[in-house]
């Protein structure tokens, strides 16, 4: 079950500290779009989230969303905030990630993954062997698979998360985010 815990947990993407990316090496963040980044098949970034990404741009760390979704939803949306992106990404499929990667520039030693999702962003992050981080979802409007899959979720991180994880990345960091 190992394989579904992620490495760390926060409420909102704006909670993962930039700062700290940077001091562990991070150069790149493959990232979720629905109710990671904005609510399910919504457009709006709300202000946190843009200062989020304006910080990572300003310290060179790199963006690709990785989404399931289609491809016109998920490129209106990477265009209005400048990233790369892969649509119809079946996650949790390792193809996605590696393309991101690929995308990027970066490898699994230095790339993080952040989503909502156990079952896609979580489990295909962990078979790729990246970091991955778990965020709460935006908003409980998903879609309707989606919302039955959430059950399964709240079983799988009941749990608490594997030590070594949080020893490799982030050392001595705060509690924050901690189940
Ligand atoms: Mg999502």
């Amino acid at each position: 079950m190992k394989i579904l815990k992620p490495a760390r947990r926060v409420d909102a993407v704006p909670q993962v500290n930039v700062a700290e990316l940077v001091a562990q090496g991070v150069q790149g963040v493959i990232i979720d779009l629905d109710n990671t980044l904005t609510e399910w098949n919504e457009n709006h970034l709300c202000p946190e989230i843009a200062c989020w990404l304006e910080e990572l741009k300003c310290h060179g760390i790199k963006l690709c969303i990785l989404s399931n979704n289609k491809e016109k939803r998920v490129q209106t949306f990477a265009e209005t905030c400048g990233a790369t992106y892969i649509s119809n990404a079946r996650k949790p499929r390792r193809r996605g990630f590696l393309r991101a990667m690929s995308l990027l520039g970066t490898t699994p030693e230095n790339t993080v993954v952040i989503g909502d999702q156990v079952f896609t962003d979580v489990l295909g992050g962990n078979r790729s062997g990246l970091y991955t981080i778990l965020v709460n979802p935006i908003s409980r409007r998903e879609f309707i698979g989606t919302r039955l899959v959430r059950r399964l979720e709240r079983l799988v991180l009941r749990e608490r998360q594997p030590r070594r994880w949080r020893k490799r990345f982030f050392r001595q960091k705060t509690k924050e985010g901690q189940p």
